[in-house]
């Protein structure tokens, strides 16, 4: 079955499966579309990686939809609107690697140490990049691409928190 094939499978098995999302919704106003995060969440479910997940107990508190690569907000996955369900899968692995390890901090803490800060959050990416290139190739998704350098934004904030 082919990607579309499949979104389609999926969509209509979601429609008639008492699939339940997250009664909150803490996704940013305007991003919320339960009925494509029940599609990328089934889709991610299929895959290896996805049910390692769920057995972890954890899960972000919700999927919600934005302009640009997006992230973790609190614990609400933030995605691509314009990526297709396959890489939102994919990317939703990755951010849910990192709910489950607990997320990357944006900025070494006092007394921390650019060095030590900048190791855990690249080994954290890494995690998160391992899970979200096998969800990819699992589901026959494009590769993402055109991602900004995480390692030239965590420099800088680096640089920041030491003046
Ligand atoms: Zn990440």
């Amino acid at each position: 079955m082919g990607p579309l094939a499949r979104v389609v499978a999926v969509a209509l098995a979601g429609a008639v499966s008492s699939f339940a999302p997250p009664s909150a919704d803490p996704c940013p106003p305007g991003t919320a579309d339960a009925a494509r995060a029940a599609i990328v969440r089934a889709l991610l479910a299929e895959t290896p990686d996805g049910a390692r997940l769920a057995e972890t107990g954890t899960a972000p508190s919700a999927v919600c939809f934005v302009a640009g690569e997006g992230g973790l907000a609190d614990r609400a996955a933030l995605l691509d609107r314009t990526a297709s369900p396959a890489a939102q899968a994919a990317r939703l692995g990755h951010l849910w690697q990192h709910v489950r390890d607990g997320a990357p901090r944006l900025a070494p803490t006092s007394g921390e140490g650019c060095a030590a800060w900048h190791a855990a959050a690249a080994a954290a990416e890494a995690r998160g990049d391992a899970v979200e290139s096998r969800v990819v190739r699992a589901l026959g998704a494009e590769p993402p691409t055109g991602r900004p350098s995480r390692d030239a934004a965590y420099a800088s904030r680096c640089l920041e928190s030491e003046r």
